[in-house]
């Protein structure tokens, strides 16, 4: 590290900010938060090359711990993050998914291998969870648009109307030239629960490959811990209250090198006659899950994966969902249910230091 004054500042006030806080526990600032986009603080010597990005309606924080990083490393994470929008952006005239959604029921469409396996690995969990979790939900994300200017409940004719045009059972993937096609005029691919994921594993594929290993990533509380933080320690991670504002956990779990990503109700939203309306919608109705559920986190390796999993198991719901997850090798979740209850996965269990009491275990 490069010795100024602002750093000896810096390291001094973190410094007593430790002594402060007391080492660990329940008073320790998490380094991240998962279903969050909130300030992080770092109690360690080492100060990171930092940045803030704003790409897919999402706010993405790289931080890197490692003295060797550059201004340079993060244009090149930025260049790598307009390339993913280039590649799997619904929204984004000219990309390749918005390709792939204009020539529905024209003509297969050539992609890159990339968006070819995003495009394959997000059908293969609409396959797991019988289309519960379903990639080729655009029409129907569209018509909602929650999150976005206007948002309203639709008419039952239009949601009937969309729905006859989500099924990734239409969609049909040619492996040998990358090919995509959708199989009904107006069907629309959207990567919209998996794409966060998937950029966050590139980046990290990045510093890696630039021979870094310390590192938070974060898009918009879609959190990879890389490695451990500076000093040999687990990160620690709080996971969102979903009834508070932004940047209240019910807890925090420690973690080296996992991903940490929600998938919660608080995320996207509008209320409408005083009833919320969140945007992980269910492929059988056509409407919001309302199934008790606030958030869903899972902690795992893939971040891609994890994306994929929160969304899938919030709509499995609790007792399938943490029979799905069983199956799946060193991957833990949490769901917090409306009523202030948490079913863990037992690792999970293990993982967490709860810091909220109006949060009880149910399992
Ligand atoms: P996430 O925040 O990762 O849970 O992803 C939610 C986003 O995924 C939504 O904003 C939609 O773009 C999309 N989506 C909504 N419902 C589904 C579903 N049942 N299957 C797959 N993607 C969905
Ligand atoms: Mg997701």
């Amino acid at each position: 590290m490069r010795i100024n004054k602002p750093a000896i500042l810096l390291v001094t006030m973190s410094l007593l900010g430790a002594l402060l806080s007391g080492c660990g526990g329940a008073n320790e600032a998490a380094d991240a938060k998962s279903g969050t986009n909130s300030k992080q603080s770092q109690s360690q010597a080492v100060q990171p090359v930092s940045e803030t990005f704003f790409i897919f309606d999402t706010i993405v924080n790289v931080k890197i711990y490692d003295n060797r990083a550059t201004n340079q490393n993060l244009k090149e994470i930025e260049a790598l993050l307009k390339d993913i929008d280039q590649k799997i952006n619904r929204q984004l005239e000219g990309s390749e998914i918005y390709q792939v959604n204009e020539n529905s029921g024209v003509a297969p469409v050539q992609v890159s291998r990339e968006t070819y396996d995003l495009v394959a690995k997000a059908i293969s969990y609409a396959k797991q969870s019988d289309g519960l979790f379903d990639p080729a939900i655009g029409k129907l994300v569209g018509l909602w648009n929650i999150g976005h200017e206007g948002a309203h409940v639709p008419e039952p004719e239009e949601i009937a109307e969309a729905l006859k045009l989500c099924n990734y059972r239409k969609v049909e993937l040619n492996e040998a030239n990358h090919e995509i096609y959708l199989q009904e005029k107006g069907m629309v691919i959207d990567l919209g629960a998996i794409g966060k994921g998937y950029a966050a594993d590139i980046i990290y594929d990045y510093l890696a490959g630039q021979g870094f290993s310390s590192a938070i990533i974060d898009l918009g509380g879609n959190v990879y811990a890389m490695g451990q933080k500076p000093g040999n320690q687990k990160w620690n991670i709080g996971i969102q209250d979903p009834d508070q504002e932004r940047g209240n956990p019910i807890g925090t779990i420690k973690v080296e090198d996992k991903t940490v990503v929600t998938s919660g109700i608080y995320e996207r939203f509008f209320i409408e006659d005083g009833k919320l309306y969140q945007h992980i919608l269910d492929p059988r109705t056509g409407y919001p899950v309302d199934n008790g559920i606030s958030s869903v986190t899972i902690v795992t390796k893939s971040s891609a994966d994890a994306d994929a999993l929160s969304t899938t198991l919030f709509v499995l719901g609790i007792e399938d969902g943490l029979a799905f997850i069983e199956n799946i090798p060193d991957t833990e979740t949490l769901f917090i249910t409306k009523d202030k209850k948490l079913y863990a996965s037992s690792g999970f269990k293990e993982m967490l230091n709860k810091t909220n009491d109006s949060y009880e275990f149910a399992n």
